[in-house]
């Protein structure tokens, strides 16, 4: 039976572990389908590819997009998508000019607001060369002890209303969804319990997406509860989009390790339910 994971990151965006060394993890933690999801990246797919044939395992093309709807930073996986896909590409790059600025600001306004002095450079040290992004920041604010743990360094610094969040200008959804279509691949809105909208939003950003011709929900995530899953697994029915299932692995021992997503509900359709993966393992 394939185990799938179909969101995770690796150095290429914030993840700690290189695209080789998560694919290893992976399949140590017996997952045999992965997608290899970075923040508005696809620049590990090509070391990823190498270590998951080395491993005779099923690699995904994957990305997370970065987007803006209303005032939410939503976050949009693509899966199967064609690396060259120019249009994909351009955007990409957009997303990350504007991450670059904001990395600076984050910093600037620590120091403004937090007192915290160095913090851009303390993150840039975590990013290995990559775009900058909140868990870089997060990891260099635990590593000087201002708190213990992500979860609390993210609620006193990094979100809404917090000294180091700066409001995002990323794609609208429509780009979005259309950049993952045009490169083939299949759109997913990622963790959507994670959003904090109310249940009329949410079903507002499905409907749209559906409308854009995005394909499926994360059903299950690795931060999510019981009742999330039932939940989602309900709207995904009601609004006739795919499951998907992806742990949103970032480090070991953080938010989510591989191998230990719950199954999607037996009354969803999962995203693989017609992959090549599915017909040539034969799963069902
Ligand atoms: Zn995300
Ligand atoms: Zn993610």
């Amino acid at each position: 039976m394939n185990r799938y994971d179909l969101h995770c990151h690796s150095t290429a965006s914030d993840g700690v572990f290189s695209p080789t060394e998560v694919v290893a993890t992976a399949v140590e933690a017996g997952i045999n389908v992965l997608a290899l999801t970075d923040h508005d990246t696809t620049d590990g797919l090509e070391e990823a590819r190498q270590a998951a044939d080395l491993h005779n395992i099923s690699l995904i093309n994957g990305l997370e997009i970065s987007v803006s709807w209303f005032s939410y930073n939503v976050h949009i996986v693509g899966l199967g998508v064609d690396l060259h896909s120019e249009p994909l590409q351009k955007g990409l790059q957009k997303i990350r000019d504007f991450r670059a600025w904001r990395a600076e600001e984050i910093g600037r306004r620590l120091r403004r607001d937090a007192g915290i002095e160095g913090a851009y450079e303390g993150a840039k040290s975590f990013s290995n060369g990559q775009s900058i992004g909140r868990g870089h920041f997060a990891r260099h604010l635990i590593s000087i002890g201002v708190e213990p743990d992500y979860s609390k360094v993210f609620k006193r610094y990094l979100v809404r209303g917090k000294p180091g969040y700066v409001p995002g200008e990323w794609a609208e959804l429509s780009e979005a969804v259309n950049w993952i279509n045009q490169a083939g691949g299949q759109a997913v809105i990622a963790h959507p319990a994670r959003y904090k909208m109310s249940r009329k939003k949410l079903c507002q950003l499905l409907v749209e997406f559906r409308e854009l011709g995005g394909a499926a929900l994360e059903v299950v995530s690795g931060t999510y509860s019981k009742d999330d899953i039932f939940n989602m697994a309900n709207l995904a029915i009601k609004y006739e989009l795919l499951a998907s299932a992806g742990s949103d692995y970032h480090a070991p021992g953080n938010w989510s390790d591989f191998g230990k997503l719950p199954n999607i509900p037996d009354n969803c359709k999962p995203i693989w339910h017609d992959w090549p993966t599915e017909q040539a393992i034969g799963d069902n």
